[in-house]
């Protein structure tokens, strides 16, 4: 049975009609599943009761019911563990801010790159499937009261290694059809993937785009993201302002502070000679504690290399750490949870 959640809106209709039914059932399901919170095909009441049964026997309707969820006790933030599968799992978060009502997504199930300080990278895992993504997305919609403003892919896995899954997942979250959460409002981070930049360029949608910068000293960068050895900074940098020039877009870096690894003078002086000519917002982060290899900075170094990146002309801000105590970063929380 395939998963109705799999459809982009145009596509249904195409489905809908080979199986037999009317093109404007599209409209209605849309309206129902996305907008009402209603997936269930028997309470869809403005579609003829035979109808109802039809699609029930064609198709999926199901989200992830199998999951865990923390609160944090200290900002509300909620942190969801999904099981996909027999064998894996995921993790997204949901953040609410004054107006803002974030939820973070993850794209696979860990991360073939590898990074040094990342919990995901120790396990490349697989891709997530278009509705595996829209699911994810939905269980919490459907969770929560509150209007999810904004939605980021910095969950686990690299977004732009599952391109042909992730693009029509993002359609349908966008389509005006249904959930209609703006382009600008989507954003998604990446370790730096060339190729995928390029394919984000030429993507009609005007979704925002974050680079998880860490270190814009080359060698550096290599020893912490084994990415860079194939996708250096400089040809990294060639493709980010190619993007801002098509796209008229504000591209976003994030830093996460390793103290005493990439948050020393040398390196404040190398990352200011690196976006000094990029419109950009640069995202620091202080490091939380996954693996043994590194420590969190002290309230003392975030302060100080805050301070040391003052002389910025563009906007610097701190990320606060949030849901700190249910394990606020990337593939930790499934960490915990995988015995084999
Ligand atoms: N693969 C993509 C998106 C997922 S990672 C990327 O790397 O951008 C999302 C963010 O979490 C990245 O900016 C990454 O640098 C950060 N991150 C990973 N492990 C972290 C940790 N232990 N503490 C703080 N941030 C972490
Ligand atoms: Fe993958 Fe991003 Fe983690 Fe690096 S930081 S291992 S790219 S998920």
């Amino acid at each position: 049975m395939d998963s109705i959640f799999g459809f982009e809106f145009l596509e249904l209709q195409k489905d809908l009609n080979l199986k037999g039914f009317e093109k404007f059932r599209a409209g209605q399901i849309f309206k129902w599943i996305y907008c009402k919170k209603v997936n269930d095909f028997t309470k869809m009441t403005d579609i003829s009761t035979n109808d109802r049964i039809k699609l029930g026997q064609i198709y999926d309707t199901s989200l992830l019911y199998d999951f865990t969820e923390l609160v944090s006790k200290i900002d509300n933030t909620k942190k969801y563990l999904f099981r996909i599968d027999s064998k894996n799992f995921i993790e997204s978060v949901f953040m609410v801010e004054n107006k803002r009502v974030t939820v973070c997504l993850s794209s696979q199930t860990g991360c073939s790159l590898g990074c040094k300080f990342c919990a995901t990278g120790k396990e490349s895992g697989r891709d997530l499937t278009v509705d595996e993504i829209v699911r994810q997305f939905l269980t919490i919609f459907y969770n929560n009261p509150q209007r999810i403003t904004n939605i980021v892919f910095m969950g686990m896995g690299e977004p732009l290694l599952n391109l042909q899954n992730l693009l029509p997942a993002i359609k349908i979250i966008n389509s005006d059809k249904g959930i209609n959460i703006g382009a600008r409002k989507i954003t998604v981070s990446t370790a730096g993937i060339i190729k995928g930049i390029e394919q984000l360029i030429k993507f009609p949608l005007q979704i925002k785009l974050a680079v998880s910068l860490n270190s814009a000293i080359q060698e550096k960068r290599e020893k912490l993201m084994p990415v860079s050895k194939t996708n250096n900074i400089y040809d990294l940098k060639k493709i980010l302002k190619d993007y801002q020039k098509i796209k008229n877009k504000r591209i976003t870096f994030e830093y996460i502070i390793l103290p005493g690894i990439n948050d020393g003078k040398e390196d404040v002086e190398a990352l200011f000679d690196y976006l000094k000519d990029i419109d950009c917002k640069l995202n620091i982060i202080p490091y939380n504690k996954t693996v043994e290899d590194f420590r969190e900075p002290t309230e003392k170094e975030i302060k100080q290399f805050y301070e040391r990146l003052s002389k910025f002309k563009n906007a610097v801000s701190i990320r606060k750490s949030k849901g700190k105590d249910i394990n606020g970063a990337c593939g930790q929380l499934r960490g915990k949870f995988i015995i084999s």
